[in-house]
């Protein structure tokens, strides 16, 4: 039994370097503070600190479903995304940080709804609630991250979520609650709500775009763990992206704007998709925090 934190770190880090867990202290202090619900600079501050033997069985617990592979999250039961902490758990992608600069886009898109589209944004002088769309939502960690942001502004919004899969979309109720977006709405369905007459003023979407037969060649946590309903984009990866593309005109306010995460590779042939529907005003894609260009879009073109 271990005596100390220091001990059960030790232990911890050693049966996940065994596993071949890339920074195994790192993971294995991260298992703590999550476990025994600690900043991690307190798991190495106070390591001298006798170790809760309840708590410590748990993190062995841990430990070993992180050795097969199953992604920290999934094991904690929560991420942290955009500066909020969202529930996630089998079932769910987990939210990622390439994704965050998908809600820094999001937020300098309605930045300029606001100076560019004053008849879109304004109705007798009175600012309208923000319409935003999130599709495959997964843990509702893009739109909810924009929601909030609009309301810690005092602005209002209208944010809609869709989701495929039934269990996914639980997760997104849940993160809806805990933000406390009340009167968000979410859709369980395949990509746009089964509504007529509702247009927005930003849609937004990390959709599944790896190919096919490259997500056998993507890392454990991922191939093994992670739904591939949200990672499978089809043979080039951008079924999804082309369909999403195809139909969002129908559900953009004028002005409105469509912002995609996308593949590192995938840049090009998305902005391909965009300009043969003529209908867009495209921005520069936008980079993630490894420099990749994984966010692209535009704003509807008046007709
Ligand atoms: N960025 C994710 C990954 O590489 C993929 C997410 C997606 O397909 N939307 O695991």
């Amino acid at each position: 039994m271990p005596e100390t934190i220091r001990d059960l770190l030790d232990e911890t880090a050693k049966k996940l370097a065994d596993a071949k867990i890339e920074r195994p202290r790192h993971e294995a202090a991260l298992l703590l503070s999550g476990i025994l619900d600690m900043p991690l600079a307190s798991v190495y501050a106070h390591a001298g600190q006798p170790a809760d033997q309840r708590k410590a069985q748990k993190v062995h617990s841990g430990a070993e479903r992180r050795a097969r592979h199953v992604p920290l999250a999934y094991i904690l039961g929560t991420a942290g995304f955009a500066g909020l902490s969202f529930l996630v758990g089998p079932g769910v992608l987990t939210p990622r940080p390439d994704s965050e600069c998908l809600v820094e886009a999001g937020m300098a898109a309605v930045e300029r709804l606001d100076e560019c589209e004053p008849a879109c944004v304004r109705k007798q002088n009175q600012m309208m609630p923000v319409k935003i769309l999130d599709l495959g939502t997964g843990t509702g960690c893009i739109g909810i991250s924009l929601a909030v942001w609009l309301k810690k502004r005092g602005r209002e919004s209208k944010l809609t979520l869709t989701e495929k899969d039934p269990s996914a979309a639980d997760y997104a109720r849940h993160n809806l609650a805990l933000h406390q977006l009340d009167s968000a709405r979410l859709f369980v369905t395949d990509l746009f709500p089964p509504e007529h007459n509702q247009q927005y003023h930003l849609i937004v979407a990390n959709p599944p775009y790896i190919p096919s037969d490259t997500i056998e060649t993507l890392m454990p946590e991922v191939r093994c763990h992670e739904p591939h309903l949200a990672l499978d984009g089809g043979a080039d990866g951008l079924e999804v992206c082309r369909r999403i593309i195809k139909h969002a005109p129908d559900h953009l306010l004028p002005g409105g704007w469509l912002l995609l995460e996308h593949g590192f590779d995938q840049a090009e042939a998305v902005r391909d998709i965009f300009m043969a529907t003529r209908r867009f005003d495209l921005i520069s894609p936008i980079k993630d925090y490894g420099g990749h260009l994984r966010v692209s879009g535009g704003r509807l073109r008046a007709v």
